[in-house]
C-alpha cells in the first residue's frame, strides 16, 4: 500500500508492508542468511546492481527492508538503515562520515557509548572529538575548528534532559559544511521530526520507543539523502552491523503502536513530573512539560508532546537516591528506557559510569541524578509505588 501522503498512524501500520504470494497481513520472518539465485546471470546482476534482486541477509533481507523503508517514512527520510543495536546504528555513521585527522562535535551528554567510542576508539585513529553542551549553540560556534565535519546532538539529551535547538544546529551545519547528525531516540519520530527541520542523518535506538516492549536490541539510521544513504550502508554492511530478520520482525510488531504508547506514557509522564515537583523530599527535576525546564519554550516548537523520560534529584543526595531505588516495587531497577514498563536507573554509576566523573560533572550528570522511564501502567500505582519509596528516605 502506498502510504506516502496518509497520516502518521497509517504509516505505522503500513508503511513498508509488500504482499507476498500467501496474501500474508503481517511481514514474514525470511530466516536465511543467504538467497538464490535465479541464474548465474542474476546473480551476476545482483551484484553489480543491475537487479535489486537480495543476496545475503547482511547486505540485506525482505523482513529488514520491510522495517527500513517504514521508518524512513516516519522520519520523511529517503530511505533507511537498520541495525543490530543503536550502537551499531552511532558507530556505522561515526566510521561513514569520520576520517583520520577529522573533528566532530557533539552534545556532552550524549548516550554514554556514543562518547566513549569516540574517546577510547576512533581517537586510535586520529579523530577528533569536542564534548560541548549543545542547548546553548554559542557552544557549538566556538568549538569549531577548520577540520569540523559532523555535528553529532542529541534532544533531548540523555539523561540530563536539556534541549537542542536543532533548527539553529541546522543553520550552523549549513553554514560550515558539516553533516548534523540527530540522535532522535528520547523521542522516536512520533515527537520529533529532526529531518524535517533540517538535519541530515537522524538515527534511533529502536530497543527504545520504536520496538517499545524491551525485548529486542536494535538500532536503525535514516538519512535525508541518497549520498550519506549509500555510503552509511557500506560501512553497516562492511563493518557487520545489520540486524537480523527476527529483531525486524518484532520492531515491525512493536512499531505498530508507538503513537499510542508515547500518548500514554507523557500523559502519565506529566501526571508523574507534577508528584515529584511538589514532593517535599525532591530537590529539583528536569521534564519538557514542566515550565520550569530551562528550554520549555524550545521543547514546546520542536517536539509534538514532551515524552515520557526525566530526570529528578532528591534532597538527601545519591544517598536517598539509593534508597528510593532500592524501595520502588513498580518501577524496575534497570537501564533502558521507552517500554511499557516503568523503569528507574542512576546514571552516574550505571548508564554513564564509562564517562570520567569529571566530564560527568561538565556534563550535568550529577551524582544524584536518578532517570525515571515512565511506562504505560496506571498512573495511579506508578505516583503509589514513588509515594511509598520516598516516604521511607
Ligand atoms: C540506548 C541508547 C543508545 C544505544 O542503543 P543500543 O540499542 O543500546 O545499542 C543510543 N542513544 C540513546 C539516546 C540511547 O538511549
Amino acid at each position: 500500500m502506498k502510504t506516502k501522503n496518509k497520516g502518521f498512524n497509517t504509516k505505522l501500520i503500513h508503511a513498508g508492508a509488500f504482499e507476498d504470494e500467501f496474501g500474508s497481513a503481517t511481514i514474514p520472518i525470511y530466516q536465511t542468511s543467504t538467497f538464490k539465485f535465479k541464474s548465474a546471470q542474476h546473480g551476476a546482476d545482483c551484484f553489480s546492481g543491475k537487479s535489486d534482486g537480495y543476496i545475503y541477509t547482511r547486505i540485506g533481507n525482505p523482513t529488514i527492508r520491510a522495517f527500513e523503508q517504514n521508518i524512513a517514512e516516519l522520519e520523511n527520510g529517503f530511505d533507511g538503515i537498520a541495525t543490530s543495536s543503536g550502537m551499531g546504528a552511532i558507530s556505522s555513521v561515526y566510521m561513514a562520515l569520520l576520517s583520520a585527522g577529522s573533528h566532530i562535535i557533539s552534545s556532552d551528554a550524549v548516550y554514554g557509548p556514543a562518547r566513549g567510542v569516540l574517546e577510547q576508539d576512533f581517537s586510535r585513529f586520529n579523530v577528533e572529538a569536542s564534548f560541548v553542551n549543545t542547548s546553548n549553540t554559542e557552544n557549538i560556534l566556538a568549538a569549531l575548528k577548520p577540520n569540523t565535519s559532523v555535528l553529532y546532538i542529541e534532544t533531548p539529551a540523555n539523561p540530563t534532559m536539556e534541549i537542542t535547538d536543532i533548527v539553529a544546529c541546522a543553520k550552523i551545519a549549513k553554514e560550515n559544511n558539516l553533516v548534523l547528525v540527530v540522535d532522535n531516540t528520547f523521542c522516536s519520530p512520533y515527537l520529533q521530526k529532526p529531518l524535517d527541520m533540517g538535519a541530515d542523518i537522524v538515527l534511533h535506538s529502536i530497543t527504545k520507543f520504536i520496538n517499545g516492549h524491551a525485548d529486542i536490541v536494535g538500532g536503525v539510521i535514516v538519512t535525508k539523502d541518497s549520498v550519506l544513504y549509500k555510503k552509511i550502508r557500506h560501512s553497516m554492511v562492511y563493518m557487520g552491523c545489520n540486524m537480523d530478520p527476527t529483531q525486524a520482525f518484532m520492531v515491525l510488531r512493536g512499531v505498530r503502536t508507538l503513537a499510542l504508547r508515547i500518548e500514554r506514557a507523557q500523559e502519565n509522564a506529566m501526571k508523574i513530573a507534577n508528584f515529584l515537583q511538589s514532593h517535599p523530599k525532591v530537590n529539583w527535576i528536569k521534564y519538557p512539560g514542566l515550565t520550569t525546564h530551562p528550554q520549555y519554550e524550545l521543547a514546546k516548537t520542536q517536539m509534538k508532546g514532551f515524552g515520557s523520560m526525566m530526570s529528578f534529584g532528591l534532597k538527601g543526595g545519591y544517598d536517598a537516591g539509593k534508597k528510593l531505588m532500592d524501595n520502588v516495587h513498580l518501577a524496575l531497577l534497570a537501564v533502558s528506557l521507552g517500554g511499557v514498563e516503568t523503569l528507574i536507573q542512576h546514571p552516574a554509576s550505571m548508564t554513564h559510569a564509562g564517562v570520567s566523573k569529571e566530564n560527568k560533572l561538565a556534563a550535568g550528570i550529577t551524582d544524584d541524578l536518578i532517570r525515571f522511564s515512565v511506562g504505560i501502567e496506571d498512573v495511579e500505582d506508578i505516583i503509589e509505588d514513588l509515594k511509598q519509596g520516598l516516604s521511607i528516605i
